[in-house]
């Protein structure tokens, strides 16, 4: 578990937590929001260490005292950790926190309560919720993540301390997998240009486990290329197994035709985001003029949307591919 001075990032919420702990003036709601994977929960955690810690310095947690060590092995009575069951967060699991709430603490610190994807509350959830953080109990403080704070009833947001984690930079990105991974800052650099600012995708990219969904998202621009329409519908069917799946490939393929733009209008290999694969982008980015590759990424990002606001993902992505396939890209 990580100490608020480790996080890479993110500094202005940083220094608004550790002034938190060394002057005492805690919210009683704090609402973390920001994109996933960009340091969210890692910073909510090292927060609620602070928090819970009995003998904290500096506006940051001591890391070896009672309090420290059990949250760090997952074993502090309280900390409560709050996820939606199935695909929300229900109306028994907000009455189970409010039940516990006007208890004193166990350790006679703080109550932590951790609420992760908050915008997966049902209504009756939300509205529940929203009693306690009225009427705030001594000594408790809820942190909600959320990614989609928008979709959270305005009255909890007004009643929530709210930080905003943007995406993280490609030097903050680099010095965190250099750090954590201790690997090869050129290596580095190929994970961190390819998560779209996410610590989460990076580290997904450096164990390996991303880079083959990378390369056949980024094969199915050439696909489509010498694709016609039965092709593009048999590629919009198996990238839209899920939803995740459907926008990593979107993200992952406008990654790819920026890279066929950075390309045609700089040649520098060295901005490109997918730095170990310059022979087939230049082959690629000859095919394209520079508008029509504007045009396609924008249609790319228009697509993410209309899928993230819950249209058919199979049908966003048919209309999407056969767009982009052989006959109409050479024809526009
Ligand atoms: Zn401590």
């Amino acid at each position: 578990m990580k100490f608020l001075q480790q996080i890479v990032g993110h500094k202005q919420s940083i220094k608004i937590l550790n002034k938190a702990i060394s002057s005492g003036r805690v919210a009683h709601a704090y609402l973390f929001a920001g994109p996933e994977g960009v340091g969210k929960e890692t910073t909510a955690m090292a927060f609620a260490r602070a928090l819970l810690c009995s003998c904290p310095a500096g506006g940051d947690a001591c890391g070896t005292c009672r309090e420290c060590r059990q949250l760090s092995s997952g074993n502090h009575p309280d900390f409560y950790l709050v996820e939606p069951a199935g695909a929300s967060i229900k109306i028994e699991q907000v009455r189970e926190i409010q039940r516990r709430v006007p208890y004193c603490s166990y350790q006679g610190g703080r109550k932590i309560y951790l609420i992760r994807q908050a915008e997966a509350m049902t209504a009756e959830a939300a509205n529940c919720i929203l009693k306690t953080l009225e009427e705030p109990p001594r000594d408790t403080v809820f942190i909600l993540l959320s990614a989609r704070p928008q979709v959270l009833l305005p009255t909890i947001l007004s009643r929530c301390q709210a930080l905003y984690f943007k995406e993280m930079s490609v030097p903050d990105l680099i010095r965190g997998l250099v750090s954590l991974n201790e690997m090869p800052e050129e290596e580095a650099r190929l994970y961190a240009s390819l998560s779209g600012g996410s610590m989460g995708r990076a580290l997904s990219y450096a164990s390996g486990a991303l880079m083959a969904d990378r390369d056949a998202a980024n094969a199915l621009a050439g696909a489509l290329w010498h694709g016609g329409p039965l092709e593009s519908v048999e590629m919009a069917e198996k990238a839209s197994e899920s939803k995740p799946k459907a926008i990593f490939t979107l993200d992952t393929l406008a990654c790819w035709y920026r890279d066929l733009l950075v390309w045609r209008e700089a040649g520098e290999a060295g901005s490109l985001f997918n730095t170990d694969r310059v022979d087939t982008i230049k082959t690629e980015a000859a095919r394209y003029d520079t508008g029509r590759i504007l045009a396609i990424i924008e249609e790319i990002m228009s697509t993410k949307r209309k899928i993230e606001v819950n249209a058919n993902t199979r049908l966003a992505l048919e209309t999407l591919f056969l767009r982009l396939s052989g006959g109409f890209s050479q024809q526009c």
